[in-house]
């Protein structure tokens, strides 16, 4: 394997309405869709699309969405042995997007909140294999702290979404992680510092690096990605292109970063790579419907 990614699947439920409904208010919808989603579901499509060998630790729940969850990620080539079933919902997102492409989410966790330190020891023999462990933060903070723990005492290099931002984020304990990459909003929650403009993007990654973080890389949306570490901060600038739907632009981008890292080892490179793919991906609409497949990437060739 080269890839585990530890971490969520959500189904997204979207209602395209007119407007955004009033409280108590019914409202019909002209226009509906289901899609696969979740951060560690996202990054773990985009990198198998491209051609890694995904190993997914997640909990799906014992209803309707299980199989759906389960059958896409099989179809994307995922290793699916430990997509496992909880007593409980599956992760669903209802969401309402508006005639202006406002939207207002909700985020049912469901089955994500019952991935434990204890699945991970489960799948310990296949995580051991593989060449990179992948982590966001839709799943209990001890299953974050005890995969990292897992690759450092494995010798994994370790990548850490911190995202979505969480209060409760101890920096001790996720330090050791290798690649530490969270997007402009997670950078200023986590620092409460501004990042307004690159320099003070540089700064807060600083801090993080002072605390004893390796590598922080900052996704800056259309402003690209920066790289920072001790001794040399790199700036990839994003490639110019006309945005469509950006969202799950941070998911290409980290499942696309993962590959490459895999596949090269060469961390400008997955970079430079990543921002093709993410900038591909926000041309289209749609999640994991925008995330191109190896053959599709022209940025790759
Ligand atoms: P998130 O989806 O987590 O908010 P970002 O908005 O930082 O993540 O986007 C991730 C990456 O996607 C960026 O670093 C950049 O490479 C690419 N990207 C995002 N928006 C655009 C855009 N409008 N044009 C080109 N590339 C983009």
């Amino acid at each position: 394997m080269d890839i585990a990614v530890i971490g969520s699947n959500m189904v997204d439920l979207i209602s395209y309405v007119d407007r955004m409904p009033e409280q108590g208010e019914t409202l019909a919808a002209p226009d509906f869709q289901m899609g696969c989603g979740g951060k560690g579901a996202n990054q773990a499509v985009a990198a198998s699309r491209l051609g890694s060998d995904v190993l997914m630790v997640t909990r799906v729940g014992n209803d309707i969405f299980a199989k759906n969850t389960i059958d896409n990620f099989a179809k994307n080539g995922i290793d699916t042995r430990f997509v496992l079933e909880t007593e409980s919902t599956s992760g669903v997102a209802p969401i309402f997007v508006d005639k202006d492409s406002n939207n207002s989410i909700i985020i049912v966790l469901g089955a994500n909140e019952k991935l434990s330190p204890a699945d991970i020891d489960a799948a310990a023999d296949e995580i051991a294999a593989c060449k990179l462990i992948v982590l966001q933060l839709e799943v209990p903070l001890e299953t974050v702290y005890a995969a990292i723990e897992f690759g450092n005492a494995h010798d994994i290099p370790v990548l850490l979404n911190p995202a979505p931002a969480h209060p409760d984020l101890d920096i001790e304990r996720v330090k050791s992680c290798t690649y530490f990459m969270p997007n402009e909003t997670e950078l200023a929650l986590l620092t409460s510092k501004p990042v307004d403009t690159i320099e003070q993007i540089r700064e807060a990654a600083q801090g993080l690096v002072d605390q004893g973080v390796k590598d922080v890389i900052v996704t800056m949306g259309s402003r690209g990605a920066l790289w920072v570490n001790s001794t040399f901060t790199k700036e990839i600038p994003a490639v110019r292109v006309e945005a469509k739907d950006t969202t799950g632009a941070g998911d290409a981008f980290i499942g696309c970063f993962s590959h490459y890292l895999v596949k090269s080892g060469d961390v400008e490179k997955a970079m430079a790579m990543a921002s093709k793919y993410a900038a591909d991906s926000v041309t289209k609409l749609g999640t994991q419907s925008s995330y191109a497949t190896a053959a599709e990437f022209v940025g790759a060739r």
